[in-house]
């Protein structure tokens, strides 16, 4: 009982579908009437480096840069996870060969694709088998340590794929504007919003609080269990749930920002993975990416209300959670 799913990220757009019971939208599959959770049983995943280069950038160079941005995953300490480089390949992501390969791969016919990460998964338990992670060679790539003028960095959007490949899903902390040919990124708050920085930039490089949020969520370690707390509740319209509003909660000493969605029929969010302390939370419709980028599409998400912020500040307990906190929005 295994099948391919094929998820195409960055500049393009994902189908996935969220876990009702938990609000940072991880990958899901779905199995019966349920949604089972993307992830690796088996640590480290071991990775191998096709054997090509691509965009100006060397196979050695793609896996120095590739080393490094599966460093910043495995060093967060409120996660347990793990990876080893096990050998460059003659393989190409995606080769149906049973093995995690990550390599450069000239697809000139997804021009606003960036890259893409491909999974094999045992759908009855959500077990990841094989990921495979290609870049797009048909745009120019740099791995300089301060970036290069029209080139994209391979760290950063290695960065994020590798975020997939773990089994997260996009984040929707970020802001844009939409230009002709479209949306360009103004500032980002998690590596894994889905539309990438511009050419150049080297921003994408740093996790942010909301990405560490997530991965941990879904590898929690016995520090996350310990010290990170939860902020539960319903958003609500008229009465009626509102399916796909994006919660997000700001530490008010840290400044630091975790995001989740309400994601189901009667409004339920949860945001785990916060740090002890005051949160302010506000609720925003989902409009700064395409919906498709973060949900399937056979759902229904409302992103007909107006923005606000909750009336109260609420605080989280280190180790524990807050329930119940009600957020009425209103239509636009
Ligand atoms: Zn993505």
């Amino acid at each position: 009982m295994k099948r391919a799913l094929t998820l195409l990220v960055t500049l393009a757009c994902v189908a996935m579908t969220g876990e009702p019971a938990s609000a940072y939208l991880k990958l899901g599959t779905r199995v019966g009437a349920g949604t089972v959770n993307l992830r690796w049983q088996d640590f480290p995943v071991r990775y191998f480096i096709t054997n090509a280069a691509g965009g100006g950038v060397s196979a050695a160079q793609l896996r120095d840069a590739v080393d490094r941005a599966f460093d910043s995953w495995t060093s967060i300490e409120t996660a347990s996870i793990s990876a080893e480089f096990a050998g460059f390949t003659q393989a190409r992501p995606n080769d149906d060969d049973g093995l995690t390969v990550i390599g450069f791969l000239n697809q000139p016919d997804q021009d606003r694709t960036l890259g893409a990460t491909s999974f094999l998964v045992d759908t009855l338990s959500g077990e990841i088998v094989e990921a495979e992670i290609y870049l797009n060679s048909f745009f120019s790539w740099s791995v300089a340590s301060a970036g290069e003028a029209n080139r994209f960095d391979v760290e950063s959007i290695a960065l994020h794929e590798i975020g997939h490949l773990f089994g997260l899903g996009h984040s929707a902390l970020g802001e844009t504007e939409l230009r002709s040919g479209g949306r360009r990124v103004l500032a980002a708050e998690a590596v894994m919003f889905p539309i990438a920085f511009s050419a150049g930039s080297i921003a994408g490089r740093t996790l942010r609080a909301d990405d560490i949020a997530g991965i941990s969520e879904i590898y929690p370690s016995n520090v996350y269990r310990r010290e990170r707390g939860s902020i539960s509740g319903r958003i609500t319209k008229a009465s009626q749930g509102v399916l796909g509003a994006h919660v997000v909660a700001f530490n008010l000493r840290t400044g630091k920002l975790v995001g989740g969605f309400s994601l189901n029929q009667d409004g339920s969010f949860v945001i785990a993975g916060l740090e002890a302390g005051a949160h302010a939370l506000r609720v925003e419709p989902l409009d700064d990416g395409d919906v498709e980028s973060f949900f399937d599409l056979t759902l229904n998400i409302d992103v007909n209300f107006r923005a606000r912020f909750h009336d109260r500040i609420v605080v989280v307990p280190r180790g524990g959670g807050t329930s119940d906190v009600q957020i009425r929005v209103e239509p636009k």
